[in-house]
């Protein structure tokens, strides 16, 4: 039996705005305007499904899942609270619920489910909530063999909990960013993630444009172009207020794990760690061995650099050029959505 990572949907929030057209989305193929979303999958032969446990769930996903196997996923796990990357959650737990009589499977931080139920409270009792804290393994009782490992990010005010996922599977490791603007890591953590196999991540911008609360693929400085007057001053301002970054993650009620682990994340912060800006940063940060590009929008290179927004192969060859040119080993890969990338 293999191991897969299938890609649901590789969509940013909204990946062709009602009314226009974008370069890199099909707008005649729903599949392809569908949000980032991925499923690991347990499969003999890549048509019958074992087991599967889907990573974010905003628009599109259900539909996936309904047109390819038609079967309720083992678990479901997010990211983050933001409804590009939770709306069908309902649909999926309801399914559920209306089938079995049981409650569903939820992973998620404690703050990221908060709010995602604020926006569902109607699937509150059909939810079995796992908790999911800063760098503690959980053994997926779904899935025998699979645990998860939740990183704290930061992604803006409004993401509450939000985080990177790590599934370890054997002697593999598949991380999954969610949408990132800084992963508020640890040194020991970087040391934790070093060779992961697969990295699926957030590239929703080329060059930095903070604001968007989003992380760009890269530093201009990193293939020798002037550096970003949007970072710089982004850095300035708001780059070392590490009480700020934290605040999105820190529930108000004191718990041991969460502020244990940002106690150890400011002390180290706070003594000049370098902080990891960019997909090729963190490529390279963590060794990663092949990345997986996700989330494009375009929008800002075009809005604040004038640079054109590009379709998938124009974007697959400037991340192509521009690693080699930065010198990064990494293998980059702009997925197609119903890609099944071999695991194991
Ligand atoms: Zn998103
Ligand atoms: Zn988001």
């Amino acid at each position: 039996m293999a191991l897969y990572i299938r890609t649901n949907g590789r969509g940013n929030a909204w990946p062709v705005p009602l009314g226009k057209k974008h370069p890199f989305y099909d707008k005649n193929n729903f599949e392809d305007i569908a949000n980032a979303s991925f499923s690991i999958i347990q499969s003999p032969d890549k048509s019958t499904i074992e087991k599967e446990l889907l990573i974010d769930a905003g628009h599109g996903a259900i539909q996936y899942l309904i047109r390819h196997g038609n079967r309720i996923p083992d678990a479901v796990f997010l990211t983050h609270p933001h409804i590009d990357h939770t709306l069908s959650i309902d649909w999926i737990v309801q399914s559920n619920w209306r089938q079995s009589g049981k409650k569903f499977p939820v992973y998620a931080s404690p703050l990221c489910w908060e709010q995602t139920l604020s926006n569902f409270p109607q699937i509150a009792h059909m939810v079995e909530f796992k908790p999911l804290l800063p760098a503690k393994s959980v053994q997926i009782s779904e899935f025998d063999g699979i645990q998860v490992r939740f990183y704290p990010v930061f992604h803006g005010e409004s993401a509450a909990g939000a985080g990177m996922l790590l599934f370890e599977y054997l002697n593999k490791k598949m991380l999954f960013t969610g949408d990132i603007l800084l992963p508020l890591l640890r040194k020991t953590d970087f040391e934790y993630l070093q060779n992961c196999d697969v990295l699926y991540t957030d590239a929703n911008n080329r060059y930095p444009y903070p604001n968007s609360n989003h992380w760009s693929i890269l530093r201009p400085e990193l293939i020798d172009e002037k550096p970003s007057k949007f970072l710089n001053d982004w850095l300035k301002s708001k780059g070392n207020k590490f009480n700020w970054l934290i605040r999105p993650n820190l529930p108000l009620k004191f718990n041991k794990t969460i502020h244990g682990y940002f106690n150890k994340f400011l002390e180290e912060a706070y003594s000049g760690n370098e902080l990891s800006l960019s997909v090729f940063d963190f490529s390279k940060q963590i060794n990663a061995k092949k990345v997986f590009l996700v989330h494009y929008s375009g929008g800002e290179d075009f809005k604040h650099y004038g640079k054109e927004i590009f379709n998938a192969t124009e974007l697959q060859n400037f991340v192509d050029t521009k690693a080699k040119q930065s010198g990064l080993n990494t293998k980059f890969v702009v997925p197609e959505v119903g890609n099944w990338e071999f695991i194991y």
